[in-house]
């Protein structure tokens, strides 16, 4: 057993952490609030091949794994700039492409993803579904050569942003008559396809989107792989990747927001010569969370390392539990943050109170803690199913 990166990874991990420094939080928050987004950021990471460290090198990728996708994710996040598309773009759709769709599908979208050029947004969650996909009212009907789409889809994130939408639908399976899932590459211009932004009380450059399918019709081979039997599969492909790059992106806000708040309670004094930092009150909190965001760590590393070897079900449960910990240590260090800097954790110069939103959604996204909950409960400790 080895708790140390590979040098490459090391190397990786140390490029990332310059890159983000570059630009830091405050270029962040700029765009975010100039309703902007972070175009030279991810320009330039997608040209010195961050983006697309997770792709195959045929297509243009790095050809390493989620590990080392989860390392851009937290160090970029750790230098203030956490970007929720690299969860969705290269490790959603560029796990579920490469892993399930045809040879000509990675070959149109793969070395797109691996440069930064183009965006592929993924698109579940629906209004009355929820948290139940099995509840997915968006369907996918035959239409001569091709299919037609109708369904309503929320909270999407990065639609303005990228070329297509992965959208889950259910088609009827001939043999069966019973509806089941399948996954389409819809262009964000398709006819048929209309959005409404959302307010959302995030400080982010990434947007979220209501999504109307109405007779959207695309062509046979937008249907992701070779046959309706991709689906399910391709839907399982991207949770394992997507828990993993998401917790990874907070535990790097946890490092961020607790490496602003030390800096602080390090040198601010208010009573004689002593930093605050050295009452115990200040920095017991302080030091908890640094415990929980550093705990957090070790599950990604664990869950990503189990992804990287092919063993999916045993990722599947770190994984979770890996998105559960740095969802909650995440929450935890900023709140912690805030709190210690006084009156200057509230302010927009010191760059937290800029993530309250931020990570109180990675309690909620892309999946509640609760549902990771009732995974534990049932495929851990062999619990019945309530609902
Ligand atoms: C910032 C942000 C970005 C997002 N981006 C995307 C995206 O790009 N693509 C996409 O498809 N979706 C996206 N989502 C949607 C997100 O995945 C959902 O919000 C999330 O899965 C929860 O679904 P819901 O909002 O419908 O909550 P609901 O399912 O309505 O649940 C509401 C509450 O009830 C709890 N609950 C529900 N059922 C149970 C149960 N059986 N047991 C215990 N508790 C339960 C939930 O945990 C939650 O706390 C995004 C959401 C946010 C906030």
């Amino acid at each position: 057993m080895t708790f140390d990166l590979t040098p490459e990874q090391d190397q990786l991990r140390d490029a990332v952490r310059a890159l983000g420094r570059r630009y830091g939080h405050g270029y962040f928050v700029e765009k975010a609030k100039a309703g902007e987004h972070t175009t030279e950021l991810w320009a330039e990471a997608g040209r010195l091949g961050y983006l697309g460290v997770n792709i195959p090198t045929e297509y243009g990728g790095g050809g390493g794994g989620i590990t080392e996708l989860a390392i851009v994710c937290e160090e970029l996040a750790a230098a203030g700039c956490p970007l929720l598309l690299l969860v969705v773009s290269p490790a959603i759709a560029g796990t579920v492409l490469n892993r399930h769709g045809t040879e000509e599908q990675r070959k149109r979208h793969l070395p797109g993803l691996a440069d930064g050029s183009q965006k592929i947004v993924f698109a579940i969650t629906e209004p009355e579904a929820g948290s139940n996909f099995h509840r997915l009212g968006t369907v996918a009907r035959r239409d001569g050569d091709g299919w037609l789409l109708n369904g309503r889809k929320c909270y999407i994130s990065g639609v303005d942003e990228a070329g297509h939408v992965l959208v889950v639908a259910r088609t009827e399976d001939s043999s069966t008559g019973k509806l089941k899932p399948a996954l389409f590459l819809v262009p964000t211009d398709a006819p048929g396809l209309t959005r409404s932004k959302l307010d959302m009380e995030i400080v982010s450059p990434e947007n979220q989107f209501l999504l109307y399918l109405d007779d959207v019709r695309l062509p046979a081979d937008a249907l992701l792989g070779e046959s309706l039997d991709a689906g399910l599969p391709a839907l399982f492909a991207g949770l394992n990747p997507e828990r993993i790059t998401v917790a990874a992106m907070g535990a790097g806000t946890g490092r961020y927001a607790i490496e602003r708040a030390s800096e602080y309670t390090a040198t601010r004094k208010v009573w004689g010569g002593r930093s605050i930092g050295s009452h115990q009150g200040v920095s017991h909190p302080l030091a908890h969370a640094a415990v929980q965001v550093e705990l957090a760590r070790l599950m990604i590393q664990k869950a990503a390392t189990q992804y990287d070897a092919g063993r999916d079900l045993e990722a599947g449960v770190a994984g979770n539990m890996a998105k559960y910990a740095a969802g909650e240590a995440a929450a935890l260090a900023v709140d912690t943050a805030v709190q210690v800097l006084g009156g200057a954790g509230m302010t927009t110069e010191y760059g937290v109170a800029t993530l309250l939103g931020a990570v109180r959604a990675g309690r909620i996204a892309p999946v509640s803690r609760e549902m990771i909950l009732n995974f534990v409960a049932q495929h851990v400790l062999g619990q019945d199913k309530s609902y």
